[in-house]
């Protein structure tokens, strides 16, 4: 599955402590990541993550397009809700593509472990199933 990885200033440690102890998990999937988050991630997990454009930059909406080909399967993204963002525009576009497309999304850690375990447990498996019909539609296959 493609999952992306994003973290504000604030949450990059949360999100690179959260990726370090899931990367048996995570090792098992493509993963994704605005600049700075990716960076982190790969540093600490020395897993190879496909990294966009910074979030302030355009990271976010680079991930938005992505969803909106039914390219992301699940999103990890640790929002800071206390800090103003200056891309706050792009943040609230990325999170109304997922609920557009019904991409399961994690704003906080309290969901994060929710949704890794059921990445592993195999509850984002229709993901496969949406993606299949949807290559047929294209005529991908
Ligand atoms: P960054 O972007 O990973 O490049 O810091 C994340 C964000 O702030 O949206």
């Amino acid at each position: 599955m493609n999952i992306a990885l994003i973290a504000h200033d604030k949450k990059k440690d949360d999100l690179v402590r959260f990726a370090v102890a899931y990367k048996p998990i995570f090792e098992k999937h493509t993963l994704f990541a605005t600049g700075t988050t990716g960076l982190r991630i790969m540093e600490a997990t020395e897993l190879p993550v496909h990294r966009f454009q910074s979030g302030p930059l355009g990271g976010d909406q680079e991930i938005g397009a992505k969803i909106a080909k039914n390219e992301m399967d699940a999103i990890f993204f640790f929002r800071d809700p206390l800090t103003a963002q200056p891309h706050e525009p792009d943040v609230t576009a990325l999170v109304r593509l997922c609920d557009v497309y019904a991409i399961p999304l994690a704003t906080n850690m309290g969901t994060a472990e929710i949704l890794v375990r059921g990445l592993e447990r195999g509850d984002l498996d229709w993901r496969y199933i949406v993606k299949e019909s949807s290559d047929q539609e294209n005529g991908n296959n």
